[in-house]
């Protein structure tokens, strides 16, 4: 799953003013933006192999620190902890935590049972919707839709830069996802953990928009203060 992920990330938002975008895609997408590390550490491995799944032309061959359920729950944690040490806002760093294990469970959805359990990865689980490209990108697309919908409905932009920011990473979004789907595999394994990185810049991305636009909760909370 791609931007299902961001959807989530999006949606966050809704439920609290506090989070950022930036914030909240880094925690929806964390075990994506670590797998490229742990690919070029040689820890992790993954196979160009067409027709993998229907949707995807990758083989996630092993992937126990970032993909399994425990280095996920772990993950979690640590992105909660570090969240809450320097914000000390509890609702905020559940959220997180919450946002972090979410993509184990889309990827759960998604993918064809290669997600280890543990890191022994003796079990490996997935409920395999990328066998069937429509669904999966139906799916995926409901998902996006709903949490930019609650995304923009809980903020509104404070200069012309929060509109059109948003509004490009949107078709951005839309574009690389229809191009994942009909595109060839890439030239080689090599270059996927580079393809991975990219993804970081949807974080500062998010930022970018955050910074941009302003929850209507405090809006509302300021216009309380004001006579
Ligand atoms: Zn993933």
């Amino acid at each position: 799953m791609f931007i299902g992920h961001f959807g989530v990330g999006f949606g966050a938002k809704k439920i609290s003013p506090e989070i950022s975008l930036g914030t909240s895609f880094l925690a929806a997408q964390f075990i994506d933006l670590l797998w490229p590390f742990f690919l070029m550490a040689g820890l992790e491995k993954v196979e160009i192999d067409p027709g993998n799944t229907e949707l995807t032309p990758l083989n996630f061959v092993s992937y126990p620190y970032t993909h399994s359920l425990t280095g996920t729950l772990i993950w979690a944690m640590l992105f909660a902890l570090v969240y809450y040490l320097w914000k000390k806002q509890g609702k905020e760093s559940l959220v997180y935590a919450l946002l972090v294990l979410s993509h184990w469970f889309l990827d759960f959805i998604t993918h064809r049972p290669d997600l280890p359990l543990s890191f022994s990865e003796n079990t490996k689980v997935g409920l395999g919707l990328w066998n069937n490209a429509t669904a999966a990108m139906v799916i995926e697309s409901v998902i996006f839709i709903t949490g930019v919908y609650l995304y923009a409905k809980s903020t509104r932009p404070i200069s012309k830069t929060g509109f059109y920011a948003l509004a490009g990473l949107v078709i951005f979004f839309v574009v690389v996802f229809f191009m994942n789907a009909k595109g060839d595999p890439p030239p080689n394994a090599d270059v996927i953990p580079y393809v991975g990185l990219a993804q970081w810049l949807f974080v500062f991305w998010g930022y970018w928009i955050d910074r941009n636009r302003q929850s209507l909760e405090t809006v509302k909370a300021q216009a309380q203060v004001l006579p």
